[in-house]
């Protein structure tokens, strides 16, 4: 049995986005810069993918610049804002402290840079709270970026609430929704988001394409500097064929968004009460407020990379707690800011489920989860520690 349970990290294309890639490599090789038919009739499929994509979120087309995916449009969303406020005399920002790295790394430059920042905590349950943020943004504040669902654990933040709170205050809001576009519905409009960074390939499009919606009247600074291409945000002559290839996958996923996510919820739920059998093991973030295709869970006594290494031999593809940074595993800065100590957090699994996933394949995943949990046990001297008392158990 092959199960990839880590669509948090990547999915797999769909048949639509592979036809309209392959279809534009094929017949529509134009510059859409260029003046002639060839090249004229790219630029109109350019146009009608930001159209399109414009309304899938309720945007206006030339609020929709394409970019190379998630990271970029986090950088330029974040950069463009620190830069208006710098105008201003405005500089402190305020974000949450388990904000992907292209956020975290880029508020961390600006830090250097003579910024001031703020990062919110996230609780037990991985959602910032409302009135925190609202006491946390000052005369000088210039931007609240604050993720829609998180890539680790999925909890799903107040979003529409934080927009309210921010269009109030007269600060502009980013939010890096990279795990959320094409998974929950978006209206930019509804829920005053001011810029938004998405990527194709968390939705079944292609890698190294994405947008960012700015609203209009913001101005963004470029990252890249050269053509005018994107009304001059964003040089460099246009990828068409990811930027087809991502419109295809968010028509669609957009379309089966609700069927997906009624499947999804359900397997998603039996792995957790399947998984919550397990002794001493808790999930990670708020059982209700998260993504559909989101389970995490820290066990006791043992090591997420060991269960990753063990699953995969029994064709499960997962993800664990631990990210490998300089050659030394470190615990997921996701879970130390939901509460977990470091030995805790270190022995944690992630499945993000895709669509297809059916109950059987639930069901194995739990048994494998099961065995593997308690074979790394019979081993290990943490486990041993807490069975004899030497440690106090944790979860
Ligand atoms: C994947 C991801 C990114 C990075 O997107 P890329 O397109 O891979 O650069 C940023 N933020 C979140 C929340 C993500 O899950």
């Amino acid at each position: 049995m092959n199960i990839y349970a880590d669509n948090a990290a990547t999915t797999k294309m769909s048949e639509a986005a592979i036809l309209a890639m392959t279809e534009c490599m094929e017949n529509t090789y134009g510059n859409p810069s260029s003046l002639y038919r060839i090249g004229q009739r790219a630029k109109e499929k350019l146009e009608k993918a930001r159209e399109e994509i414009a309304a899938l979120i309720n945007a206006e087309p030339k609020e929709i610049i394409f970019t190379s995916g998630g990271s970029e449009s986090d950088n330029q969303a974040i950069l463009s804002a620190a830069m208006i406020g710098k105008k201003r005399g405005k500089k402190h920002i305020v974000s949450s402290e388990f904000e992907h790295h292209a956020v975290l790394h880029t508020l961390k430059k600006l830090e250097k840079n003579g910024y001031e920042i703020t990062l919110l905590p996230v609780h037990e349950n991985g959602i910032v709270r409302t009135d925190e943020l609202e006491a946390a943004i000052r005369d000088d504040t210039c931007l609240v970026t604050i993720m829609t669902a998180n890539n680790e654990i999925g909890t799903i933040q107040p979003i529409a609430e934080i927009g309210s709170i921010c269009r109030q205050k007269g600060v502009i809001f980013h939010t890096d929704a990279v795990q959320a576009v094409g998974h929950i519905a978006i209206d930019v409009k509804a829920e005053n988001i001011d810029m938004l960074s998405a990527s194709a390939h968390k939705f079944h499009g292609p890698k190294g394409v994405g947008f960012l919606y700015c609203r209009k009247g913001i101005i963004l600074s470029n990252l890249i500097e050269g053509g005018a291409q994107e009304r001059g945000k964003r040089a460099g002559t246009e990828n068409l064929p990811g930027i087809l290839g991502m419109t295809a996958a968010l028509k669609e996923a957009v379309r089966d968004m609700d069927k997906h996510n009624e499947h999804k919820v359900s397997i998603r739920d039996h792995l957790i009460a399947g998984l919550s059998e397990i002794p001493h093991s808790a999930l990670n973030g708020d059982a209700e407020k998260r993504l559909s295709g989101n389970v995490n869970f820290s066990f006791e006594g043992i090591e997420g990379e060991s269960i990753l290494m063990l699953l995969d031999q029994k064709g499960i593809s997962a993800s664990s707690g631990s990210a490998c940074t300089s050659g030394a595993l470190d615990p997921s800065h996701v879970l130390l800011s939901i509460g977990r100590i470091h030995d805790v957090a270190h022995g944690s699994l992630r499945l993000s489920i895709g669509e297809d996933i059916t109950v059987g394949e639930a069901d194995y995943i739990i048994s494998n989860v099961k065995e593997v949990v308690e074979y790394l046990r019979s081993f290990s001297p943490v486990w041993r520690d807490l069975m004899t008392g030497k440690r106090e158990f944790i979860l």
